[in-house]
């Protein structure tokens, strides 16, 4: 299929990306990494300059909304915007490991419960919905790894980086396979028993239902 972007008047590849580099090039998008996210399609997929130019252009950051103009209600992927005629790949990434999960889980994170000394007064100041291997997030590797690997910002001030492991139990697997959400996932109170924290080796682990 070719496609025509009226806007700049280039013609936009089809791509056909596994799961794992959909998922890669989407955060880098995301995360404003554009160069990057070319660089990787020249070196890793054998695109020419050229056309990983073309698609990253191309790609929006957010879903729904166009990458030229200020319309934000793009219903599908490979999408021309009505309003500018720009066309966006609006790709649909709806994964359940997502910001929304990030806050509340950062929320329920309650360190002086834990009882420990050198952890009393901690808060956590945030967690990065955007893991440090993206592409583990695909469901196959979800079923193989059954955690993931972040960072979240932890300290008196909030203000010290940690590897944050994740490790997914029965329902959040079960969840995360569904698409639906983890924070039902989040145990309640008895926080020694789903939060282990090292402030040594800066590592947190949570263990979801
Ligand atoms: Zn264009
Ligand atoms: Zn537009």
């Amino acid at each position: 299929m070719k496609s025509i972007c009226k806007k700049c008047n280039t013609e936009v590849l089809t791509i056909t990306f596994s799961e794992e580099m959909k998922l890669e090039i989407w955060g880098m998008v995301s995360q404003d990494l554009k160069l990057f996210a070319v660089k990787k399609l020249i070196d890793e997929y054998q695109y020419s300059h050229k056309e990983a130019k073309t698609v990253i252009t191309h790609m929006n950051k957010d879903f729904g909304k166009c990458h030229q103009c200020n319309f934000s209600k793009l219903e599908k992927e490979y999408a021309e915007c009505p309003k500018c005629k720009a066309f966006n790949y609006n790709l649909k990434i709806d994964i359940p490991f997502n910001q929304e999960f990030c806050s509340i889980l950062e929320y329920k994170l309650q360190f002086d419960e834990l009882d420990i000394d050198n952890v009393k007064g901690f808060w956590c100041d945030g967690i990065d919905h955007f893991p440090t291997h993206l592409k583990r997030l695909t469901n196959a590797n979800i079923i193989k790894n059954k955690q993931i690997i972040t960072r979240a910002w932890i300290g008196k001030g909030g203000e010290t980086i940690y590897t944050m492991i994740i490790k997914l139990g029965d329902n959040a697997i079960k969840n995360y396979l569904h698409n639906d959400s983890l924070i039902d996932c989040i145990p309640k109170d008895a926080y020694k028993n789903w939060i282990s924290i090292d402030p040594e080796k800066k590592e947190i682990e949570i263990r979801l239902r």
